[in-house]
C-alpha cells in the first residue's frame, strides 16, 4: 500500500465563550468554576484537494446566541492562504448552529453529510426543544435547498473522500454525528468535532449533557482512539487547550490558527479532574 500524500491540517478559532464547568459534564461537576469553550473550523489541504471540516457561524448568529465572535471563519481562511472559492469538499460533522452555518458562501463546495443527521434535523425529534435547541431552522432548510441544488453527497456510515481523508459516523451527541480522519506528515490525526468536545470529556469518559444517545457517545470516545495514531492525535472540537497545545501557524496568527499536522508542544497539561463520585 502506498503512503498517501499528507495533508496540511489547521484549526481556526473563530469564537469563544466562558461557561461554567457543571454545564459541560453529565451529572454536573462539584467544581463550579469558569470553563472556556472555543469554536473552530478545520482546514485540510494538499495539492489538488481543499477540504473544510465544518463551517462555523456568522457574526449575527454569534450575537443571537451570545457567543464572543472573534472573526469570520470563512473570510479568515485567507489567513491560511486559502480563498473560499477554492474549497472543494465540506464535511458537515453535524448541523448544530456552531458547525453548519455559512454554507451559502462556499460556491464550489460539495457538502458531505450523514443520512442520519438529515433525518434527525428534519424528523420527529425536532418536535422536542431538548434536541432542536442547537439547530437553526433557517440553516436546516437552507441545507435542504443545497440537496435540491445537487450540492450534497450523503453518506450512510463511514466513507473515504480520498486515500488520506475519511469520515466516520458515531452519532451520540446527535443522531448523525461524524468525525474526520486525516493523514498528515505526523500520521493519522482525528478531527473529533463534537465526538469529543473537550480533552477531559473523552479521556475521563465524561459525556456532555447535550446528547441524543449516551451509549453511542461513549462508544465514540473509543472509536476516536482506535482511528488516531495516538491519544496526541485526537483533536477535540471545543477545547481551549487546542490553541495552546499546537504551534501557531505564524507569529501574527497566535491565538487564531494552529497547525494540527505538527506534534503538540510540550506544555504542562492542566491536571485532569477525577470523575466525581455520586
Ligand atoms: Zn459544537
Amino acid at each position: 500500500m502506498t503512503t498517501p500524500v499528507p495533508y496540511e491540517l489547521f484549526a481556526l478559532r473563530y469564537a469563544t465563550r466562558v461557561g461554567r464547568r457543571p454545564e459541560f459534564f453529565m451529572g454536573g461537576d462539584p467544581h463550579d468554576e469558569p470553563m472556556a469553550i472555543d469554536y473552530f473550523v478545520w482546514l485540510a489541504r494538499r495539492p489538488g484537494h481543499v477540504c473544510l471540516i465544518d463551517t462555523g457561524f456568522n457574526e449575527a448568529m454569534g450575537r443571537k446566541r451570545r457567543r464572543d465572535f472573534l472573526r469570520d471563519p470563512i473570510d479568515s481562511l485567507e489567513l491560511l492562504g486559502t480563498h473560499r472559492d477554492q474549497v472543494q469538499d465540506v464535511v458537515l460533522t453535524h448541523f448544530h448552529y456552531d458547525h453548519a452555518g455559512n454554507f451559502d458562501r462556499l460556491p464550489n463546495a460539495r457538502f458531505h453529510m450523514q443520512d442520519r443527521e438529515m433525518q434527525f434535523a428534519t424528523g420527529r425529534h425536532m418536535a422536542h426543544k431538548v434536541f432542536s435547541a442547537p439547530y437553526e431552522i433557517e440553516e436546516v432548510t437552507g441545507l435542504v435547498r443545497q440537496v435540491f441544488d445537487g450540492k450534497v453527497q450523503f453518506h450512510d456510515g463511514d466513507a473515504q473522500l480520498s486515500d488520506g481523508l475519511s469520515l466516520h459516523l458515531v452519532g451520540g451527541h446527535t443522531m448523525g454525528l461524524q468525525f474526520a480522519r486525516v493523514f498528515t506528515r505526523r500520521g493519522w490525526v482525528v478531527v473529533a468535532s463534537d465526538a469529543a468536545h473537550f480533552y477531559e470529556g473523552y479521556q475521563c469518559c465524561r459525556p456532555l449533557p447535550l446528547v441524543f444517545h449516551v451509549g453511542d457517545m461513549v462508544r465514540g470516545f473509543a472509536r476516536l482512539r482506535e482511528l488516531a495514531e495516538s491519544d496526541d492525535h485526537v483533536v477535540p472540537g471545543h477545547d481551549a487547550m487546542v490553541m495552546r497545545k499546537y504551534p501557531a501557524v505564524s507569529a501574527p496568527l497566535e491565538g487564531i490558527a494552529v497547525r494540527l499536522d505538527e506534534a503538540p508542544l510540550k506544555i504542562e497539561d492542566t491536571p485532569l479532574r477525577e470523575t466525581p463520585n455520586h
